[in-house]
């Protein structure tokens, strides 16, 4: 997603007086092909920044905003970024900053706000009339929606940039979007698509990593026609030129080929050291396809070997990687129709707003004059205004459905684990506004991999849904109950101090103790342990919320399981700092609080 950012870079030819307007302008069009001598301008210009004008000075800013969104600091990125949004003059500076914003919000998986980043974009795109500020946004508009696999759209725009090439641009990355957005939206049938000419493009252009990215496709159509050979020589004969690129998405997808390849070409031993190489290069907690597809050749591969715990346990890595995978490509396209039709809708409302008017005024005209084919005209407008109307309710009601499927986990019907989020942080927000107390109930089934193992997934599954009915009997209107992973759950209770949060984590402990669940031939006992934490010792900080509460279920875990523990306020298990993640992961029991801690993006 981040390879965009190295597209479009405002060279335009501007021409300022004075030399510092020339430095911005060199500086921003070396950003990436000669990057060391970028960092060295932008602290030349730091040092001279009073002597630019205010113009420039956002100039500048952005190049900074730039930069951070290069060092991989989204929070960071996305806050200089919309501070430039909001506050500059500069109509083509503003356009860029939200083109740089789409590639954050992509990154970070906030489809939803890069969505709406994208309408606006392309609600300003008629106003841009510098070229290279142009094409850097009709990229990031190709790339997105390439993104959410809305793939004709995506041609359009890249279309758009070819036929407006900035100067020193050549159709490298146009046809790159063009390319890659027609290959993904279907399997050519026969013939092959121009991949060539796209290569030879970007490398007349000096854009290998482009010319690379191509030639993923390339090896894709290969191994789907089952010419592992000609995928694996493509592949090998780039590979060192990818790794130098240091860019961990294209590297993974070329370790996955390759993989894949030699997998068809019956090489076991390679198919094992490439797969090994995408693990090894996974961003933890980042769920990508060609993860999926290690996971499951190397769970192929043990499975041939006869090993079978070790094919169970990639099997396992392999389930939880592709439904991760498939849950953000489901968000991805979930965001682009909420977002699509929150836009359709307020379109339609104008529209009726005006027919009213139109009504209206026709009536007034109509008390002077009444002519019986104005009176038509009314009743042609009236049933307009109604057409309009039931389809307004239509678009609403199904925005209503996506946004509830993109907040829902689909086995249970709860909150999803990062809507979880976002509304206990929201309910944390309040109470500490309020100087009320909340508390937090961390989940984890017993033994659930081995109910797994014994019944099946499909009792596991039931197990799931067992548990969750029987919390959910036991909710009180404003507790946020959510699954945050596989068998594990959390409960934000607001307005709660820690001993009645213990008493009612009993509760749920005894509910779910209570609903064991009808296999084939037995009765499937379920059981589950709890910690619970309390903002009178953690503060209103859902981090340190779950940090805690994640080291009493640990202790509950360690003192038999079936059992609630909780971290109080004098208690002093942890030290006041956030724990180590590092020491932390080596523990998988101690796992759960770890993989939410990251900044919530
Ligand atoms: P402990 O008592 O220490 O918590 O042991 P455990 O077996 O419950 O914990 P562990 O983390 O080892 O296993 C969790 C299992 O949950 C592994 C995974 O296969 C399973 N799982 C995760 N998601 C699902 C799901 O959606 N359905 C089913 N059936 N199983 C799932
Ligand atoms: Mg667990
Ligand atoms: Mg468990």
């Amino acid at each position: 997603m981040a390879l965009c950012l190295l597209a479009g870079s405002a060279q335009g030819a501007v021409v300022t007086p004075n030399d510092l307007g020339q430095q911005l302008l060199e500086a921003d069009s070396i950003k990436t092909s000669r990057h060391d001598e970028f960092l060295r301008l932008l602290y030349q210009l730091d040092n001279q920044a009073s002597k630019l004008t205010s113009k420039q000075q956002w100039h500048l800013r952005y190049l900074h905003a730039w930069q951070v969104v290069f060092n991989g600091q989204y929070p960071e990125a996305s806050a200089l970024l919309n501070d430039i949004i909001e506050r500059s003059d500069d109509t083509t500076l503003r356009f860029r900053a939200n083109a740089t914003i789409i590639n954050v919000l992509g990154v970070t998986h906030r489809y939803e706000d890069a969505f709406r980043h994208l309408n606006q974009l392309v609600d300003d795109l008629p106003q841009i009339t510098d070229k290279a500020a142009r094409y850097q946004g009709l990229g990031e508009a190709a790339q997105l929606l390439i993104f959410a696999e809305q793939y004709d759209q995506a041609i359009g725009y890249a279309d758009e940039m070819l036929q407006d090439l900035p100067a020193g641009e050549n159709v490298c990355k146009a046809m790159y979007f063009k390319l890659h957005a027609e290959f993904r939206g279907g399997m050519p049938q026969s013939g092959d698509p121009p991949f060539q000419e796209g290569i030879n493009a970007c490398l007349a252009g000096k854009e290998p990593l482009f010319a690379d990215s191509l030639r993923t496709d390339i090896a894709t159509l290969e191994i789907a026609r089952n010419r592992p050979a000609q995928a694996i020589a493509i592949l090998k004969d780039h590979y060192q030129d990818v790794l130098g690129y240091n860019y961990s998405a294209l590297t993974m997808q070329f370790n996955a080929l390759l993989a894949k390849a030699y997998w068809r070409a019956g090489n076991i031993e390679e198919t094992e050291k490439y797969a090994n190489a995408v693990i090894a290069g996974a961003i933890p907690n980042e769920y990508t396809e060609p993860l999926s597809a290690a996971y499951s050749l190397l769970y192929q591969i043990e499975a041939k070997r006869g090993n079978s715990h070790a094919a169970l346990d990639y099997h396992e890595k392999y389930m939880a990687a592709d439904k991760g995978y498939l849950n953000d490509v489901t968000a991805r396209t979930l965001a682009y129709q909420i977002v699509n039709q929150q836009l359709k809708a307020r379109k339609l409302e104008v529209e009726a707003l005006n027919k009213r008017n139109q009504i209206l005024q026709l009536q007034r005209a109509l008390d002077h004059k009444a002519v019986e084919a104005s009176r038509l005209y009314i009743l042609l407008l009236i049933t307009i205004l109604a057409s309009i109307a039931l389809l307004l309710y239509r678009i609403k009601r199904s925005q209503l459905r996506f946004m509830r499927l993109a907040r829902q986990d689909g086995l249970t019907g709860i909150f999803n684990r990062q809507h979880f989020v976002e509304e206990a942080t929201n309910v944390l927000r309040h109470s500490e506004r309020s100087h009320r107390p909340a508390c937090l109930i961390l989940i984890d089934l017993d033994h659930f991999k081995q109910i797994n193992d014994t019944h099946g997934h499909a009792v596991g599954d039931q197990v799931l849904q067992n548990a969750v009915t029987a919390c959910r009997q036991n909710l009180r209107q404003g507790d946020v109950f959510g699954r945050l992973g596989g068998e594990e759950f959390g409960i934000l209770l607001p307005d709660c101090v820690a001993a009645t949060a213990f008493d009612r984590a009993e509760h749920l402990r005894k509910a779910i103790a209570a609903t064991p669940v009808d296999a084939a031939h037995s009765h499937v006992a379920i059981s589950a342990s709890f910690g619970v934490s309390s903002t009178e010792r953690a503060g209103h900080d859902l981090q340190r919320l779950l940090v805690d509460a994640d080291h009493a279920l640990y202790r509950a875990k360690h003192s038999g399981r079936n059992r609630v523990e909780s971290v109080n306020a004098g208690d002093s298990i942890m030290p006041s700092a956030p724990v180590d993640a590092s020491k932390r992961k080596a523990d998988p029991d101690m796992s759960n609080a770890s993989s939410l801690a990251e900044p919530a993006s």
